[in-house]
């Protein structure tokens, strides 16, 4: 038989709320000016500080869920999951073990539907930073991101395909951007992916054995990864064996992945509820307060501005990602189409030159000034720039000179004296070109 690859994910996101998620720390672990200046007792795990609930990053949750279509378990809690490791100094992370925020959703990919499993929300450990001092190899603790809420979305395995894995991530990626609650910096570590990649060898029976595989960074990463975990286990069935239960690493490097450690069992970690936080009860009013923030459906909506304004959605896709930065740009579009600019000319310009409102977060005054002075250069006709490229070979005839010589530099001074005639953003090539034919 063919071997089916079954595929589950599991990825976690540090919310982006003001504080940590038990304790009244600044939640900016990425760009604190030093290690270890947002820590108090309760994020360093000193014994007897007691933690508190993050209200914020409950409701963020939950948004999470309703937005991934899940049910929310309106009775939930903490509880301790124990293991030993330097950036965990008290010995455990306060997680959630039967009773997520959130459980039962789906995200839709072009290779089928992917089930959630659960949502929950945990806290993100201290990071280890390894360095070489006074040619020693030693392993500095910093606590900044101690604490910082951490969601975990688990998926079902029902993915097939290392292609269908990198849609699920990114899609998921597109809704918590879009939901505004984390940055999903994946280079920095806010977005963090996992993927159990096993394969089918007996038809109608779930494999026997899963290998985790840890440590992804990006979209490419996880494709690749899973690409080659699928290549890996296949070798070994081939073989008649079956591949070991086990964590494993991935290097972008040699672009394999490598053994880490045996797989824990749930029960080597002690799971028991945290008696120092209240159980969590999520009432209906409450609910219908969190509904409020939810925005309309991202493809629905994102499908409906692309009919009105004539472009595609991908291409709308790629101006903004947050709910707040989609509205900004609803207002300045509307306001445009209202003063008769052509949005399909602007909106391909505005790729073209990788302008992103997110680019310009300030004010919509700000914005709107933008989009007017490149919506000046679409009023710049053939004639006006024509005009200018015979001024500036007038004024300039030294460089005119030293490119007639063959000095072909010249022309990158003359470009740059039309750029700054015309106050707009131009074409490099365009405004070349134009200039030497003039000028032959
Ligand atoms: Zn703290
Ligand atoms: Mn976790």
């Amino acid at each position: 038989m063919r071997y089916q690859p079954i595929i589950g994910m599991e990825i976690h996101v540090e919310l982006k709320t003001k504080s940590k998620m038990f304790c009244g720390c600044v939640n900016n672990p990425f760009y604190a000016p030093k290690p270890n200046i947002y820590t108090c007792p309760t994020c360093l795990g000193l014994p007897g500080a007691l933690p508190f609930a993050n209200k914020k990053a409950i409701e963020w949750t939950v948004l999470l869920g309703l937005a991934l279509g899940c049910q929310i378990n309106f009775f939930s809690k903490f509880d301790r999951k124990h293991y030993f490791y330097p950036d965990l100094p008290k010995g455990y992370q306060i997680s959630q073990y039967d009773l997520p925020f959130c459980y039962n959703g789906l995200i839709e990919t072009k290779e089928g539907k992917v089930r959630i499993r659960r949502i929950h929300l945990e806290e993100d450990t201290a990071k280890l930073i390894h360095q070489k001092i006074n040619g020693e190899d030693v392993t500095l603790i910093d606590f900044n991101r101690s604490g910082v809420p951490l969601i975990e979305i688990v998926s079902e395995p029902d993915i097939h395909s290392s292609t269908q894995a990198k849609e699920f991530a990114k899609k998921l990626h597109q809704i918590i951007r879009y939901l505004d609650i984390a940055d999903c910096d994946m280079e920095k570590g806010g977005m963090r992916l996992e993927a159990n990649v096993s394969l089918q060898y007996e038809e109608g029976k779930l494999p026997s054995y899963k290998v985790e595989v840890k440590n992804i960074n990006s979209f490419r990463f996880l494709e690749k990864a899973v690409e080659y975990e699928i290549k890996r286990q296949e070798a070994i069935l081939k073989t008649g064996k079956t591949p070991h239960q086990e964590t494993r690493g991935y290097s972008s490097e040699k672009n394999i992945t490598y053994s880490q450690r045996k797989k824990e069992e749930a029960a080597d970690y002690r799971y028991f509820p945290d008696p120092d936080l209240p159980p969590i009860r999520i009432s209906n009013e409450w609910l219908e307060e969190i509904k409020k923030n939810l925005p309309e459906d991202y493809d629905q909506r994102v499908n409906r501005l692309a009919e009105k304004y004539q472009t595609k959605k991908e291409w709308l896709e790629l101006l903004f990602e947050t709910d707040d930065e989609l509205k900004i740009l609803e207002e300045v579009f509307s306001s445009l189409k209202k003063k008769g600019v052509s949005l399909a000319k602007l909106i391909n310009l505005l790729i073209n030159k990788k302008i992103k409102v997110n680019l310009f977060k300030d004010s919509l005054e700000k914005i709107v000034l933008e989009f007017k002075k490149i919506t000046s250069v679409l009023s710049l006709n053939q004639t006006d720039l024509e005009k200018i490229v015979f001024e500036v070979i007038k004024e300039n005839e030294k460089a005119v000179y030293d490119f007639k010589k063959g000095k072909k530099e010249a022309i990158n001074f003359l470009v740059g004296m039309v750029f700054k005639k015309a106050k707009a953003k131009l074409d490099f090539h365009q405004v070349a070109s134009l200039i030497k034919k003039k000028i032959e």
